[in-house]
């Protein structure tokens, strides 16, 4: 009797990865209330020391004074509000080098959240109306310095312009890469 061999079966292909996991849904759902807010934060510019999240900011801010001291008056002063949009990139960078693309878009959201934060300072720079924690007007300073008084409003309008421009970036990446990466 001749014997039968049953040929080996190839396996099943693996499933594919499901395009609408609950935590693709979440990062969706999470990126939309940061367009919310972000929009909300763009156009209430003026407002923006009373926002919650300028309490985030301000430690940062300050923080950015002191790591900024050693490098010269000017840059002591401009130190503030360099750290408050630099600290957040610095995040972006650590998160794009890990290969976690969505978490990037986050803190790339506050950075630009961080800049529209700066400009009711840098509008009130020929004022100086602006109640401050203590010290010195750092834009009345910084602009005065280069005589760039006169720009205060145009300078205050590209940072805005800026601050925008990065969270929309950070929200269209964000669902974009809504998608868990392959590991
Ligand atoms: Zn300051």
């Amino acid at each position: 009797m001749p014997i039968k061999v049953r040929p080996i079966e190839p396996p099943p292909p693996p499933p594919p990865p499901p395009t609408w996991s609950a935590k693709r849904i979440a990062r969706i759902v999470g990126t939309l209330l940061l367009a919310w807010w972000g929009r909300a934060l763009y156009h209430d510019w003026p407002n923006a020391n009373s926002s919650f999240l300028h309490n985030i900011i301000l430690p940062i801010h300050e923080t950015g004074h002191i790591v900024f001291m050693a490098f010269g008056e000017y840059l002591h002063a401009a130190g503030g509000s360099l750290f408050q949009i630099l600290f957040p990139a610095i995040f972006t960078g650590y998160f794009l080098w890990k290969r976690q693309k969505y978490a990037a878009t986050v803190p790339l959201w506050f950075a630009g959240v961080s800049a529209v934060d700066i400009v009711v300072y840098i509008k009130d720079a020929p004022y100086g109306e602006m109640e401050l924690i203590g010290g010195e007007h750092d834009w009345s300073y910084l602009l005065g310095e280069t005589r760039w008084m006169h720009a205060a409003d145009r300078i205050g309008d590209a940072v805005l312009h800026f601050g925008g421009i990065c969270m929309v970036v950070a929200v269209c990446l964000g669902l974009y890469w809504s998608r868990e990466e392959p590991e």
